[in-house]
């Protein structure tokens, strides 16, 4: 791919504009490129059949669009679909495409790889490689958007809990959910969309004190102290007791609701005594929590809880008047599930 000048999608609509009318060209066209770029999606100057020859070529001259390739896609036995992503510079990246009830759900990724080393998570063995730009979280989208409205159904949810921590790229992971949202964009919702992100408290404050309104998922997966440190290293940087002063700051000033996301781990975290430290936890704020099951990724040494400790988990929390919810992975079969996103290099 030709990346010399400057990355389209990282221009401004009045840089656009400058740039066109300084070469002769007359400024409406610029409004014609965005809603191209933001509102058709596309990826290459030809898809801009409304302009010039010219003026795409000149575009061509001066501006690249760093888009995705596919690199392999996989259907798993319940229609779910792996897509992996090669980049512009050769690094792969994974977004999932989730089937519901008539609606689709698109998982993104936000970095290539991830530096938090979440024990349970394949992509968390990669180690960080780079942040994904706006553009690339865009075509994510763009690209489950196709192929869901291709099965005649629509795209209704965004989740970011493919690779990566998005918080620890927040300004290209609010960036692309500004274009998404736009009405010069692609105009969803941001109530369907929500950000899942490991616990970094100061993003989370940032969050609040940009007054966002998608809805803010946190990976909690254990509510003690020892057991969340040795699950997720990140722990030790920012302990609960710091992301619950995040928590109270981002519903106070918000006034919306969090998810904490809690895979259930057989003998590590889904006794009656991690569900009584998880209720109490979440006696500090307004939240809804989401049990997942475990998928096992190979090597990881952890099980999945039997549905013997899920039920006592559950009916704990229930008993406490908590919001639960109980989430089955899908896309077990192609590693496509929570935990499961390791962007391998595969033979096409
Ligand atoms: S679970 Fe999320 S934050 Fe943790 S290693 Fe995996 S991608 Fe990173």
């Amino acid at each position: 791919m030709d990346t010399t000048g400057k990355n389209i999608r990282e221009a401004s609509l009045p840089e656009i504009t400058t740039f066109l009318t300084a070469h002769g060209e007359k400024a409406f066209r610029a409004k014609q490129i965005w809603q191209w770029i933001w509102q058709r999606g596309v990826t290459t100057f030809e898809e801009m059949s409304n302009l010039s020859k010219t003026t795409r070529e000149l575009l061509a001259a001066h501006y690249y669009f760093d888009s995705l390739t596919i690199h392999r896609t996989q259907t798993a036995t319940d229609g779910t679909t792996k897509t992996a992503w090669r980049l512009h510079d050769g690094e792969i990246i994974e977004s999932v495409l989730i089937p519901g009830n008539q609606k689709f759900t698109v998982c993104v990724s936000s970095q290539v790889g991830c530096k938090l080393g979440c024990k349970f998570c394949a992509t968390g063995t990669l180690g960080f490689k780079r942040n994904l730009s706006p553009g690339e979280i865009f075509e994510q989208v763009i690209a489950a958007r196709k192929s869901a409205e291709a099965q005649g159904i629509s795209l209704s949810n965004i989740v970011f809990m493919g690779m990566g921590e998005p918080l620890l790229n927040y300004e290209n992971v609010l960036q692309a959910i500004e274009r998404l949202t736009a009405e010069d964009g692609l105009a969803m919702s941001p109530y369907r969309i929500t950000v899942s992100t490991a616990g970094i408290p100061d993003k989370i404050r940032q969050l609040a004190d940009d007054g966002v309104r998608f809805n803010l998922a946190v990976s909690l997966h254990a509510a003690k102290e020892t057991t969340r440190t040795a699950l997720m290293p990140v722990n030790k940087a920012y302990p609960l007791k710091d992301i619950a002063e995040s928590l109270k700051y981002f519903v106070g000033k918000t006034g919306t609701r969090p998810t904490f996301e809690y895979l259930l781990l057989k003998d590590i975290n889904d006794s009656l005594e991690d569900a009584k430290a998880l209720a109490l936890y979440c006696r500090q704020f307004p939240i809804k929590i989401n049990l997942i099951e475990y998928n096992p990724v190979e090597g990881s040494g952890f099980r999945h809880s039997p549905d013997k400790h899920r039920d006592e988990f559950v009916k704990y929390l229930e008993g406490c008047n908590m919001v639960v919810h109980v989430r089955h992975s899908k896309g077990q079969d192609i590693d496509a599930a929570c935990g499961q996103l390791a962007g391998r290099p595969a033979t096409p």
